[in-house]
């Protein structure tokens, strides 16, 4: 029997070690001598969909711990975004500082692909950190669980576009809810990180007539903000600018008691994961009266697309959910409100709604 969690923090590291799933599959694969993780965490609402992290370990308890964090989180993420999908995690294990390269490589991703076979579709696979869409095609050879192939393939392609998209949905919706306009013209947003993701959502964002503030670590990045006639900022500078949205699209935890005291703008939305150094971090954005668009919310773009494979994959159909974000979002903020909650304990509260009557 699958119980639910029963708290907004589990979707955080804070409890990772609750055994609420439904499946776990730990194999050392024959071909690597390597170990490999599946942990589903529920089918509830569909097969379960989450990435194949490979990463170096310093022990299985650590990889182990990712793997059912990380498909619980999925769990809450493809809930929220009301699709037919469950939460799952899979987990190739090398040493810490070893990137896996030629014949290991491939032995590793062959003997992830018969973990994931072996579940009979209950999990199915796609790239995370650590994994390309390259390495996707190889699992696909040997099992056909796998998701976000490319196009040519029958798959979804590259998430980033959608995920950006969706970004810029729950921009809009959160400038609707704090300035009752969607309209991004004339507004300021600051995007931190320009990568895959951030990059897009700078680009949308300045052809919706923002002003822009951008900032990364890669010096190299500062040519699209001169494109862009964006302000160019350090990403610590860039993060307490005075602007209307600030829009984390680089590494997760960069909202931490600290800096949010230092936060001069009115929202936060952006494409990062686990934006929140630790849930407390919620109730401190709401106090400061910042309005947080949970970024599992925000973010979902990337998984809304590929779950369009399950039904014949269609871009268009793909774009019209993703859009669908901000509605989201906005039912979300409406939780919130009348529950007298920060958006996080409402959108945790939605995921276990739909949870509960799937
Ligand atoms: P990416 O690796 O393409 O880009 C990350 C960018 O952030 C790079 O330009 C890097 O130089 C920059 N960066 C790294 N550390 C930084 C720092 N401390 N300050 C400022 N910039 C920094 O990654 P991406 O695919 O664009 O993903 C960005 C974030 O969005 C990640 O947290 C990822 O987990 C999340 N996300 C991505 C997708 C997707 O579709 N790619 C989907 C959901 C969530």
């Amino acid at each position: 029997m699958t119980t639910l969690p029963a708290a907004a923090e589990d979707i955080t590291d804070s409890y990772p070690e609750n055994l609420d799933h439904e499946d776990l599959l730990v194999r050392r694969g024959r071909r690597s001598g390597l170990y490999t993780f599946v942990a589903i965490h529920s089918t509830i609402r569909g097969p379960s969909l989450g990435g194949c992290r490979m990463w170096g370990y310093a022990d299985a308890r650590q990889a182990l711990r990712d793997a059912l964090r990380l498909s619980r989180a999925m769990t809450f993420k493809s809930a929220v975004a009301d699709l037919p999908l469950g939460g799952g995690k899979g987990v190739i294990m090398t040493a810490p500082g070893v990137a896996l390269h030629g014949e290991l490589r491939t032995a590793a991703l062959l003997d992830f692909a018969d973990t994931v076979e072996a579940l009979g579709g209950r999990y199915i696979a796609a790239e995370d950190v650590g994994t390309s869409s390259r390495d996707m095609r190889l699992i696909a050879g040997r099992t056909r669980h796998v998701a976000g192939l490319p196009r040519r393939m029958g798959g979804s392609g590259d998430p980033s576009p959608f995920t950006a998209l969706g970004v810029e949905s729950a921009i809009r919706a959160s400038c609707e809810r704090v300035f009752g306009l969607s309209s991004l013209r004339g507004r300021s947003v600051a995007v931190i990180g320009l990568g895959h993701v951030g990059s897009r959502v700078a680009k949308r964002c300045a052809r919706a007539g923002a002003r822009l503030v951008v900032g990364d670590i890669d010096p190299h990045k500062r040519r699209l903000a001169d494109e862009l006639g964006a302000s160019w900022l350090a990403p610590d500078k860039a993060l307490e600018a005075d602007v209307d949205v600030v829009a984390p699209c680089a590494l997760g935890g960069v909202l931490d008691h600290r800096s949010v005291s230092r936060l001069r703008c009115r929202i936060v939305a952006g494409a990062a994961n686990n934006q929140l150094a630790d849930e407390s971090v919620a109730d401190r954005l709401a106090a400061r009266e910042i309005l947080w668009a949970p970024d599992f919310v925000a973010n979902a773009g990337g998984i809304i697309n590929i779950a369009e494979e399950q039904h014949g994959y269609d871009a268009a159909a793909a774009r019209r959910r993703v859009r669908r974000i901000g509605e989201i979002l906005l039912e979300i903020f409406d939780r919130a409100d009348g529950a007298g909650v920060t958006p996080l304990a409402a959108a945790m509260d939605l995921a276990r709604v739909r949870l509960a009557v799937s």
